[in-house]
């Protein structure tokens, strides 16, 4: 599933069409990525508009055209975006979405619809949905204050489970909610509760650290995070903890539903006693 940093991605993929003219719009009325919009719309307010520019936020997305058009959405669990050069493109079984420009075409791609499109005229402001997004991780909204309170509210729930919250933590997905207990070295079923105020500014500092460096190297060109990160180890078959010193033998189980990777020394029960008594 696209995190942050693949979003960021995505939505670069875009680019080549920047500044081009909507000459034609192909789409499939009934998939389930319109499900909260109209396909009829799209077509008749984009064609004849400029793609002027794009943003992401978390996992969403929101692209501008002129005459006040507006389309954005997320990409669920499989949705991708591209663009292919417009001479010659046929739009495959799974692009839903396909706006031939001048000279590109932009497509979106999604297999199993989990995705989402929205568009709306709205001049020029965002969309309301946009503007009502919570504070980004890595933006000033995003305060100590506020994810302790968080904590405390959510107080049974365990870290690894809270860190999934896109209501607190927009873009923020299965690997990087590891990889960020794996840095603190905390359990990732640690109740958010036991989490004093002056640890919720190390998971403070480290949310932001996390997601700085994932957009510097995925969201740059989708390059591999280094071998020092978790990352590179969660799916391996012999998956050692990458720590300097460790080499422990990483735990793969399931949390909350959510397939989850920690390693016992350095994030073991024992640790966690030590910590919070
Ligand atoms: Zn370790």
């Amino acid at each position: 599933m696209p995190e942050l940093a693949e979003v960021e991605f995505f939505r670069k993929e875009w680019n080549p069409g920047l500044d081009e003219e909507v000459v034609r719009v192909r789409l499939h009325e009934n998939a389930r990525i319109f499900r909260e919009t109209s396909p009829a719309l799209i077509r008749r307010r984009l064609r004849g508009q400029r793609f002027l520019s794009s943003f992401s936020h978390g996992k969403n997305l929101l692209f501008r055209f002129s005459g006040g058009a507006w389309l954005g959405g997320h990409l669920g669990m499989t949705g991708s975006l591209r663009s292919e050069p417009v001479v010659g493109f046929e739009p495959g079984k799974h692009d839903h979405l396909v706006l031939f420009l001048e000279t590109v075409a932009l497509v979106f791609c999604d297999p199993r619809m989990f995705g989402r499109i929205r568009f709306e005229v709205s001049g020029d402001q965002p969309p309301d949905w946009w503007r009502e997004l919570p504070p980004e991780v890595s933006g000033k909204g995003f305060t100590k204050d506020r994810l302790f309170a968080f904590l405390q509210r959510r107080g049974k729930t365990p870290i690894k489970t809270l860190l999934l919250d896109q209501a607190m933590f927009p873009g923020i997905g299965n690997w990087m909610a590891d990889e960020i207990c794996w840095r603190l070295r905390w359990h990732p079923a640690r109740p958010a509760g036991e989490v004093s105020e002056r640890e919720a500014a190390e998971l403070w500092k480290t949310v932001r650290l996390v997601a700085r460096q994932a957009l510097r190297v995925i969201g740059k060109d989708w390059s591999d995070p280094p071998d020092s990160w978790l990352f590179n180890h969660r799916w391996e078959k012999d998956h050692q903890c990458p720590r300097k010193g460790c080499g422990a033998e990483l735990v793969r189980a399931d949390l909350r539903g959510r397939t989850t990777c920690w390693c016992p020394r350095c994030q073991g029960e024992t640790t966690l006693r030590t910590e919070t008594r």
